[in-house]
């Protein structure tokens, strides 16, 4: 049953596929905690490089990785300044309160994209009374902004600023690979504004775990000793680095199909009338969109979807997100697309 399900909820539900585990099984070890681990150590050389960074460093998850980064490049008492729908502030518990001591000073973005107009003047006086401002997090592609793509002019803009005023910059690139595929942008071009960037394997890549945070070589080994206080440092990792190295050789190229199934869907929900894409524009594999009080709430579409054996995720009382994935076929996207035109056409109640 569940192997008939066509899964939307997130691009996390993806499982290692046969390929992945062979190059898991074959992988070369050693403890990284020592730094004595191949694999793992050939992972972060070759994301640095491919970043354009002098070092990188390999964590368990997307939302260590971008704390991690956050204590390294704050104290206690500062302030960042991020979009107010953006993850790091969102779906991280609490992370740069909790761990770093800092306060999020949150700015409401253009489906999660932010303009340097916004930024200026929301840099702190230098006064007893106030937090000081070290940091700027963005995200790309936007999770919450409807899988968006940040435009590099206006990347480009922030980073001069914070330049400027001496601030850092952080990237949560944990869907960065999307954008390079959407554009054609290359990932060190993206990577290159920014102090540190942070990336998922296990979100479009289809890894089972593991993400990394770049930057320069001091920068890295501050995250390290972050890491290791924070209960992230790994001993045989390579196990995990060689799916993201797979994963990284041959499930980058193939995100474009993602985004041409996220089409197919979007163009289902468009035709709906109780249904509204929120973006109404898909530029990569999340397609998020708005339910018609009138036809039910969120959790009620997405129990009727299940019925059908599409499954979609409630994100809030009428919104609802479909994401797809290594492990949705155009084939399965399509029947997807039919499900929801003939579930959801009707302007009933579904309860
Ligand atoms: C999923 C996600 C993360 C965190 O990743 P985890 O590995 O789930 O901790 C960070 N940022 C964005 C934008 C994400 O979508």
């Amino acid at each position: 049953m569940l192997q008939t399900c066509i899964d939307l909820r997130s691009d996390t539900v993806t499982r290692p596929t046969r390929a992945m585990l062979d190059a898991m099984q074959g992988a070369e070890l050693g403890d990284d905690v020592f730094g004595e681990d191949p694999t793992v150590n050939l992972l972060q050389e070759r994301l640095a490089a491919l970043l354009g960074k002098e070092a990188a460093l390999f964590v368990p998850s997307g939302t260590m990785s971008n704390q991690i980064c956050i204590k390294a490049h704050t104290q206690p008492g500062d302030e960042l300044l991020c979009e107010v729908t953006c993850h790091v502030y969102n779906f991280e518990t609490g992370g740069p309160a909790v761990l770093s001591g800092v306060m999020c000073r949150t700015i409401e973005g253009d489906y999660g994209i932010l303009d340097v107009t916004q930024l200026e003047g929301k840099i702190r006086a230098n006064d007893d009374h106030l937090v000081h401002t070290s940091l700027v997090c963005l995200e790309n592609t936007h999770n919450r902004g409807g899988g968006r793509i940040y435009p590099l002019e206006k990347i480009q803009a922030i980073r001069s600023w914070c330049q400027q005023h001496g601030l850092k910059l952080h990237l949560d690139g944990a869907r960065l690979w999307n954008a390079v595929v959407a554009t054609g942008t290359a990932a060190r071009e993206w990577a290159g504004h920014f102090d540190s960037v942070s990336v998922c394997f296990s979100k479009g890549l289809g890894a089972p775990l593991g993400s990394a945070l770049a930057g320069s070589r001091e920068f890295v080994t501050r995250a390290k000793r972050i890491r290791k206080l924070l209960g992230g440092g790994m001993r045989q990792a390579g196990v995990v680095a060689a799916a993201a190295l797979y994963a990284l050789d041959h499930h980058v190229d193939r995100l474009a199909e993602d985004h041409r199934n996220a089409r197919i869907i979007s163009q289902a929900i468009a035709d709906t009338p109780c249904l509204r894409l929120d973006p109404p524009e898909v530029e990569t594999n999340l397609v998020w969109f708005e339910v018609d009080p009138g036809l039910g709430t969120a959790k009620e579409v997405a129990a009727l979807l299940k019925r059908s054996n599409v499954l979609v995720q409630a994100a809030g009382p009428y919104v609802m997100r479909a994401c797809t994935h290594l492990d949705v076929s155009t084939a399965q996207a399509e029947r997807a697309a039919e499900t929801i035109r003939q579930t959801l056409a009707r302007p009933a109640r579904v309860r």
